[in-house]
């Protein structure tokens, strides 16, 4: 790589940085949203949980009005199966919905989703272009983590929610997430900064949102981790 090219790059990255800093201006990246993915839709016989690649509407329905764990009574007033592009690249899995997010329907809506909205933006997609869900679909109450048998319950659901989209690239938000993921107790700490497997996709654990906004100076870390995710899907190339 010329001096040039290396100067050239460490400013791009610096200015996505800034970016997502200071929550202006969308980088001019411009996403191919052309590509339709051919669907199988045989089932078999299969339930949609049970399919190779199921539609996201199809378990949708499946889910229905959940009832199988504790979580249901447990003072949810919404399910929030997750939202985005159903053949998005990036799959962002947090732990489980919070108060705005319970009202809602929706994954991260809240002060950490206003973070998670920019950090996307930096990365150069649109909240739309990418896909969002939870390990639990239903609000833990006083948020609590979600305990083993809540995830068991949903589980089927995000790895057919994977199945579904079939992303290039998963990010775990948090260490709920990435240690449920990818069934370890290892600390985020350790986790994070490189990638694992999950179901055949590299998955890349980084910090939580709202840790972040605890913990503003392991922004930077995160960063570097989304890079990671940036240079594994080709949108941002060393020496450009
Ligand atoms: N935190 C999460 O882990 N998920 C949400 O949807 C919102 C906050």
């Amino acid at each position: 790589m010329s001096g040039h090219r290396d100067v050239r790059a460490v400013a791009r990255s610096v200015h996505q940085w800034l970016d997502w800093e200071q929550e202006d201006n969308v980088l001019g990246y411009e996403q191919d949203s052309s590509g339709t993915v051919e669907t199988d839709n045989s089932t078999n016989g299969l339930s949609p949980t049970q399919q190779e690649r199921p539609t996201l509407d199809a378990l949708q329905t499946e889910l229905g009005d959940c009832t199988r764990c504790k979580l249901c009574e447990a003072g949810r007033s919404t399910i929030v199966f997750g939202e985005g592009n159903p053949n998005a690249r990036i799959l962002f899995a947090g732990e489980g919905p919070g108060f705005h997010e319970d009202k809602q329907g929706r994954p991260f809506v809240g002060k950490a989703g206003e973070l998670l909205d920019r950090m996307i933006t930096a990365m150069g997609f649109e909240r739309q272009d990418v896909y969002i869900c939870n390990v639990v679909k239903c609000r833990p109450p006083d948020n609590r983590d979600p305990e083993p048998d809540e995830v068991s319950a949903c589980r089927p659901f995000l790895q057919a929610q994977v199945r579904a989209v079939q992303p290039d690239v998963i990010v775990a938000l948090g260490r709920f997430a990435a240690q449920a993921l990818l069934e370890t107790n290892t600390p985020i700490g350790r986790l994070r900064g490189q990638f694992h497997d999950y179901l055949g996709i590299p998955l890349m654990p980084t910090f939580h949102p709202a840790y972040l906004l605890r913990s503003p100076e392991k922004k930077r870390p995160a960063w570097d981790d989304l890079q990671l995710v940036m240079g594994k899907l080709g949108t941002q190339k060393a020496g450009e």
